[in-house]
């Protein structure tokens, strides 16, 4: 069977396959195009973030910035409302909530497309993608047999799972260790102590449904600081005039010139009487062009010094997760340590020993717990990855992960650069792995635009592959 016109296969329907597709079909294309977006979870719109949990965890972001559509920057505050009329602009909502958000504008989305822009749904896991012949079309298998051939393929799965860290090494499989909060039922209501390995919002997140779950709980942090995340504000948006890489001077960057220009930044803005937050803002917004000007030598030692203090200040937890946390800290329900943690040891199937050498100090602290959960985030080292279809990009050398364990390499749009340094003309990835090219790309507010601009590429230009459908 042969179908018309182009093909644009879209592997991952979290928020940035979603709002890409999304992008796609309101572009209106001048030829036949059909979009296949293939899914392994039974829905679309939630990815890791935007699930429906047990305990119901709030955005990190105002509503009146969480607009999936640049154009339309209270689209989400509108949907919410149509939800709940009380809803306002400041308020963090439900990420579950969000989720609805994104099935919604999928939906209108398809609705309102003409009839020559499709959008065909699969549930399935894409396991590989590779090309019949070095110019032609890509051939996606999936796990239930189908085969995808696709004129254009972009891959938005997110990021890869969590790794144990190397601590962890010996508790593979035990029944008291979750090495995936995202993936595993992390919580059992029957714990009554629990080890949390790292600090970010990650933490957050399973630190409080935790103690949802089983007020009684007791509930230890460890992370080599033992940094909490800043608490997020409303923020400012008439703040958010300044421009950091015009203080740091012409090229090369170094970490130590980036520092010195942010302290200049934030010295005036507090001068101003006005907040930390909006420094860090201005930075956020100026980031993909610093990065890029940047020497990787000097990234990694971005990573090395600064990038625990960047990560406590950027990413912020609702005002909501930050009383909730002092409280059970004041309660000690919650304690943090920061320090270097030792191997852990099974002490039978229901608990574990944890050692841990406090930092700073050559005491070794001690404790037996009956749950621990890694929080230590996404594992960001694609060289490692166990992941078939990402496994089988890299071997076949389509795609190369950056040299500093941040994600892929790649050129204009996400295009992926193959081992030959060539970036891809059909092939691209959309996502928070862009991070290594353009540090941020984490939020909604970042990947939506690069969702937005990749469909207008791939809307506006006329090649295409006679495509039979396998
Ligand atoms: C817990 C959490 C909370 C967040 N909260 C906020 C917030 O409040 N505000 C904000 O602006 N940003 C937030 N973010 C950041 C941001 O919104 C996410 O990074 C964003 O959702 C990334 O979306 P994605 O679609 O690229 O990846 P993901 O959400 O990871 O989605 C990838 C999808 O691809 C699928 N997939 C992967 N591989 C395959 C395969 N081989 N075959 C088929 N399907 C596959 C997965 O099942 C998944 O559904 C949050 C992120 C996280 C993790």
């Amino acid at each position: 069977m042969r179908s018309p016109g182009r093909t644009i296969a879209i592997i991952g329907g979290g928020f940035s396959g979603t709002v890409l597709a999304v992008n796609l079909l309101r572009r209106v294309a001048a030829q036949p195009t059909r979009i296949v977006l293939i899914e392994r979870e039974a829905e679309i719109g939630r990815g890791v973030a935007y699930r429906s949990h047990a305990y119901a965890h709030l955005l990190n972001v105002p509503a009146a910035r969480m607009s999936a559509q640049t154009r339309d920057p209270m689209q989400f505050l509108r949907f919410a409302q149509s939800r709940d009329a009380g809803c306002d602009a400041e308020q963090f909502l439900p990420r579950r909530l969000y989720g609805e958000y994104l099935q919604d504008l999928l939906q209108r989305a398809v609705e309102a497309a003409p009839k020559h822009v499709t959008l065909e749904r699969i549930q399935a896991q894409a396991e590989s993608l590779y090309r019949i012949d070095p110019i032609g079309p890509y051939l996606v298998s999936l796990s239930n047999q189908q085969r995808v051939l696709a004129d254009d393929v972009v891959l938005a799965c997110g990021d890869p799972p969590p790794a144990s860290p190397p601590a962890a090494a010996a508790l593979a499989g035990h029944p008291a260790y979750v090495c995936d909060p995202f993936r595993d039922a992390a919580l059992r209501s029957e714990a009554q102590t629990v080890l949390l390995i790292g600090s970010g919002l990650t933490m957050v997140d399973v630190a409080i449904a935790a103690a949802n779950l089983n007020p009684d709980i007791q509930i230890h942090v460890i992370s080599r600081h033992g940094l909490l995340p800043a608490a997020q504000t409303a923020g400012n948006a008439s703040a958010l005039v300044g421009d950091l890489r015009a203080r740091i001077g012409p090229q090369p960057i170094s970490a130590r010139s980036v520092l010195r220009a942010f302290r200049s930044l934030l010295a005036d803005i507090e001068c101003r009487a006005g907040d930390w937050r909006d420094a860090i803002n201005i930075a956020r917004q100026c980031a993909p062009q610093i990065w890029q000007d940047m020497p990787v030598c000097e990234r990694a030692r971005f990573l090395r010094h600064l990038r625990a203090h960047w990560a406590v200040h950027r990413h912020r937890m609702p005002p909501a997760s930050d009383a909730q946390l002092r409280q059970m800290r004041q309660s000690g329900q919650l304690q943090i340590h920061a320090g270097h943690l030792l191997p852990l040891a099974a002490d039978g199937d229901r608990s574990i020993s944890v050692r841990w050498r406090e930092r700073g100090r050559h005491d070794i602290s001690s404790l037996s717990v009956d749950g621990v959960i890694n929080c230590t985030g996404t594992d960001q080292r694609l060289s490692q990855t166990q992941d078939p279809l990402l496994q089988g990009l890299i071997e076949g050398g389509l795609a190369v992960a950056d040299p500093l364990g941040l994600g892929w390499h790649t050129g204009q749009h996400g295009a992926l650069i193959d081992r030959e340094g060539v970036p891809a003309e059909h092939l691209f990835y959309v996502g928070p792995m862009l991070r290594a090219q353009y540090w941020e790309a984490t939020a909604a507010g970042e990947l939506r635009g690069h969702a937005e601009r990749l469909a207008e590429l791939l809307t506006d230009r006329s090649t295409s592959y006679t495509s039979p459908r396998l």
